[in-house]
């Protein structure tokens, strides 16, 4: 049984993500998009505004998932390390007696709180986030304005930076209870007011 810390590695570079023809075609449609070639009316039925309206919808709904998801797992983990903890002293105060009980016990506890499973999606909604997130970055990418939005609602702009991994969400999101950096899940210790000028 593992229930170890996970995704604390970085997330996977970009490597085989953005190649370089793929680079190129996205130069190309940025240079489409470029002034001169005149402003595009976009009705509101229309179907990549659809497209692009779903994709945030299906971005938000995962980014919320994966939210609670990562706050479910990291209430268990703590219970699970404390009861472990705990067992263990009990085991060594009862000379070594029942220390074959008491672990059968932590592990029947282990698996009846379904920390494999929550581990399982857990890891499942960060890839799922991840990928979602490579494809956000490439349209991110094409904007012409060099607007950057808060990767967590896909709403607002950038205004407020994470201590101490220094990415950077939303006031609003950052107001949502999240303990950890939805990026990096580095633990958060406060939110730095970020100024761009
Ligand atoms: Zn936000
Ligand atoms: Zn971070």
């Amino acid at each position: 049984m593992n229930y170890s810390v996970i995704g604390n590695d970085s997330p996977d570079d970009d490597n085989g993500l953005i190649d370089e023809s793929l680079h190129t075609i996205l130069q190309d449609v940025k240079l489409l998009f470029e002034p001169e070639n005149g402003d595009v009316e976009i009705a509101e039925d229309d179907k990549y505004l659809k497209c692009f309206q779903e994709f945030k919808e299906d971005y938000k709904n995962s980014m919320k998932i994966y939210l609670e998801n990562s706050k479910t797992f990291e209430k268990k983990r703590e219970m699970t390390n404390a009861i472990v903890g705990f067992s263990l002293t009990m085991a060594k105060k009862t000379d070594g007696k029942y220390v074959s009980r008491i672990k059968d016990l932590v592990n029947e506890f282990v698996e009846s709180e379904k920390l494999e499973e929550l581990k399982k999606d857990l890891e499942n909604s960060e890839m799922n986030i991840r990928k979602l997130f490579k494809i956000s970055s490439l349209t991110n990418y094409l904007s012409m304005n060099n607007e950057y939005y808060c990767f967590i609602c896909l709403e607002r702009g950038i205004d407020t930076m994470i201590e101490p991994c220094g990415h950077v969400i939303c006031e609003s999101c950052s107001k949502g209870a999240i303990q950890q950096c939805p990026f990096c899940r580095a633990n958060i210790s406060s939110f730095k007011k970020l100024i761009i000028a």
